[in-house]
């Protein structure tokens, strides 16, 4: 493991990273309650638009091929989004006329406090130790509640499977986590843009790098404080986060804070049962869904089969009726023959 991508998330508790910590990291790098989650600082000023941090995400989580390769760059001159089929994109941005692109790579920020979470009524998303934020599909009755709650509008839903449709979205590389390696993305990227480890630390030397090139970055760790914080972290260069496509008014408020108010305001009955009746509802028409689906599948292949069933007795009854038609002509024709036969007979008798 690369000592250069890796901060010590499982491990090295308390390790300091010798930097200026600026007062505003050190407010809120750890958030409700969770001192050592891991995450990945994203530093726009390294990346170059390679994509292969697509490409390793692609790799590790055996997601179908892309249309294009990943080192076809020109994908680049179009502005992407995740996908049910990618978790991350790297995309190319402007800022000033003239002057070089900037590259920002998107994908699941693993909120401290995530709004997907918030609004899923079967706890299907949960936040881990680790940093990430993860999916449980056993669960998921799929009524999207996550995919319209996301401020970032990451997750995405397998809308071309009939059965068992997923929300898809950036594990963290979970997984690889728990076996103690890097996310794939982070292990991939050869320029250093991504960096993974304790959240605290990133903030740490996300702050270092701002403070240590005066006038080259925004003077904002993105992430730090939006939306209750995320555990990715994005510096970027001047102008703006705005210039790279990135929301800056989303305000630091978590969702469960933006919600709780309304949440209080409920009494229990009457706040409940609407809950639980919208997620009774929302079973049922899933399973319906699902039970209406697989009745259609049923059906079409029934007819399939009796399509080819009948098509193979009509072919039968054809052949069958063609040898019946040769030997009624045969009959005919013999009869026919016999016939002139017999009259030839009797007039030469006469
Ligand atoms: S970015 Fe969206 S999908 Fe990811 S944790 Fe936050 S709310 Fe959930
Ligand atoms: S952390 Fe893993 S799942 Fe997320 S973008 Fe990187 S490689 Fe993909
Ligand atoms: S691998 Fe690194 S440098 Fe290449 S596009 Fe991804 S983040 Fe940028």
């Amino acid at each position: 493991m690369k000592r250069r991508h890796f901060l010590g998330l499982l491990g090295a508790a308390g390790v300091t990273m010798g930097t200026g910590v600026s007062a505003q990291a050190a407010s809120s790098a750890d958030v409700k309650g969770l001192p050592n989650a891991g995450g990945v600082l994203f530093d726009a000023t390294r990346c170059i638009g390679c994509r292969k941090c697509e490409a390793a995400c692609n790799q590790v989580n055996e997601l179908p091929k892309p249309a294009k390769a990943f080192d076809d760059l020109s994908v680049l001159d179009t502005i992407r989004r995740t996908d049910a089929k990618t978790y991350t994109i790297v995309n190319k941005y402007v800022p000033e006329a003239g002057k070089p692109p900037v590259f920002r790579k998107s994908q699941c920020n693993h909120c401290m406090e995530p709004a997907c979470a918030s609004a899923c009524f079967v706890a299907a998303f949960k936040k881990t130790e680790t940093g990430a934020v993860v999916y449980d599909e056993s669960v998921c009755v799929g009524c999207r509640y996550c995919m319209v709650a996301c401020p970032f509008n990451i997750p995405t839903y397998e809308y071309d499977k009939a059965f068992t449709p997923r929300v898809m979205k950036c594990t963290m590389c979970y997984p690889r986590l728990l076996e103690g390696k890097l996310p794939g993305c982070v292990e991939a990227c050869p320029k250093e843009a991504l960096l993974f480890g304790k959240r605290r630390e990133l903030l740490n030397i996300a702050w270092d790098r701002i403070g240590g090139t005066p006038g080259r970055y925004v003077e904002h760790v993105y992430g730090e404080r939006e939306m209750g914080g995320t555990s990715w972290l994005y510096i970027a260069p001047k102008p703006s986060f705005a210039a790279i496509g990135m929301d800056e008014n989303l305000g630091t408020a978590s969702a469960p804070e933006l919600t709780s108010g309304a949440l209080a305001a409920v009494p229990a009955v009457a706040g409940i049962w609407p809950v639980l009746l919208t997620g009774l509802y929302a079973i049922t028409k899933r399973k319906d869904k699902i039970a209406e689906a697989e009745k259609q599948a049923a059906v079409a292949a029934a007819i399939a089969t009796a399509s080819a069933d009948a098509a193979a007795k009509l072919s039968e009854e054809l052949a069958k009726a063609e040898v019946a038609n040769k030997r009624r002509i045969e009959v005919e024709v013999t009869k026919a023959l016999e016939a002139a036969a017999k009259a030839a007979e009797e007039g030469e008798d006469a």
